[in-house]
């Protein structure tokens, strides 16, 4: 059976040291599993680069896409593999491009010469200039352009083989999911919180989601949104569990027992709490939200303090120090910003005040909180727990 080859480079997986084994594992097991889908499909690293085989009839951009979608790969090219002999090597670059010219409109190449076998007689700016006549010669269309050529042919002369390739397909980088411990997403309907999961889980992290609603308030549409939302994140992660808690019970408490202008920032302590004994339980280390620094009165900093007192967890916030714009682009380029700009209600806006508190102090928010009991609350909510596990 015929199959199509593909070079896999890792980026900071590289730079690893003593590390390097262990990362490279993960990733290899991240790349096996994302082509699970592919019936004989396999993948093996060779002397710091990873090697996919996929057979011919599998499209190569859903291969490629596939494979960019896993954390840790920084870049993919589609190649052709060639013995270790320089006419062969220009032979088969030469029907290389002329498939190329077929299916694009291409005028001038330049062919880059990489020698990682020193042993291998022709050196790097003879592989290129021998290489580039020969395309040449079979390609009558194309000239030769060192400056601004429209495509890059790249000729790697490794240990075992040369290979031939022009674009390399850029991935999200970062790390392999697994190798940097649990954290659990607050996770809206937001614009925000699915970007901080992502980036999250792409410096390695492994991610389960708690999510709130106000349920009969906000509606069951409300919630399939968030599920949505999840599944994209699932394209990149594979399975991600949601914790699901009802938390109408505790605002309806917040509402007739607290000042009005308090009620954003008390109900945002109680999510932390309950997301921090959610953590607990199925043994993340670390909390996630998607605030971001001064976007609304709950994400100034004065509120931020107040909002973190009460949990001994972590707090991650990645998109802290990020303009909306910025984190607006990532959300469209991941995939979730149509689903998040469904205009359904969030629990937040079920009880909005009118003029929240953007300096609230937190003595006075401890005064206002002693009229409930915390304790049972939280518990409470914790117990009604539900969980759905949201594939891909
Ligand atoms: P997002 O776009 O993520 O909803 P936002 O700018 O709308 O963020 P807020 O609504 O104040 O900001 O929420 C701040 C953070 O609190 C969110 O990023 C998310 O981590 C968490 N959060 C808000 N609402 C919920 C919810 N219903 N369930 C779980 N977490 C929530
Ligand atoms: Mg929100």
């Amino acid at each position: 059976m015929e199959k199509n080859l593909y070079i896999v480079r890792c980026g900071e997986v590289a730079l690893k040291g003593m590390n390097k084994p262990y990362f490279e594992r993960v990733l290899l097991e991240r790349v096996c599993r994302a082509l699970e889908v592919y019936e004989d499909a396999e993948a093996k690293w060779i002397d710091g680069l990873m090697f996919v085989r996929v057979p011919e009839k599998y499209n190569e951009d859903e291969v490629i896409a596939s494979c960019v979608r896993v954390f840790g790969v920084a870049s993919v090219s589609p190649a052709v593999e060639a013995p270790k002999d320089i006419n062969e090597i220009g032979r088969i670059a030469g029907e290389y491009m002329l498939k190329v010219i077929e299916e694009e409109d291409i005028k001038t190449f330049k062919v880059k010469g990489k020698r990682a076998d020193k042993s291998f007689a022709v050196e790097s700016p003879e592989i290129a200039r021998q290489v580039g006549g020969m395309v040449l010669k079979a390609c009558k269309v194309l000239s030769v352009d060192v400056h601004r050529p429209d495509c890059v042919l790249t000729v790697d002369v490794r240990r075992e083989a040369a290979y031939i390739f022009r674009d390399k397909i850029k991935g999200f980088g970062g790390l392999p999911l697994g190798t940097n411990g649990k954290g659990m997403i607050l996770m809206s309907g937001g614009i925000d919180s699915p970007v901080a999961a992502f980036m999250m889980a792409k410096r390695g992290m492994s991610i389960e989601a708690v999510h709130f609603h106000s349920y009969p308030y906000t509606s069951q549409r409300a919630q399939r949104k968030v599920e949505d939302l999840v599944r994209v994140l699932a394209g990149y992660m594979g399975t991600v569990k949601m914790h699901v808690i009802n938390l109408l019970p505790i605002q309806e408490e917040i509402v007739k027992n607290c000042p009005e202008d308090e009620t954003t920032l008390l109900v945002r302590r109680f999510m932390m709490r309950i997301a921090e004994q959610i953590a607990i339980k199925n043994g993340a280390m670390m909390l996630i939200t998607g605030e971001d620094l001064g976007q609304v009165a709950s994400q100034t900093a004065e509120a931020l303090v107040v909002t973190d007192s009460v949990v001994s967890m972590p707090v991650m916030r990645p998109l802290i120090a990020m303009d909306k714009v910025d984190i607006m682009d990532k959300a469209r380029e991941i995939g979730t910003y149509d689903i998040s700009i469904q205009p359904y209600e969030d629990c937040c806006t079920v009880f909005l005040p009118k003029h929240p508190v953007t300096k609230p102090k937190r003595e006075r928010i401890e005064k206002s909180e002693s009229a409930l009991d915390v304790d049972a609350l939280v518990e409470a909510a914790v117990a009604s727990e539900e969980t759905i596990e949201i594939r891909p």
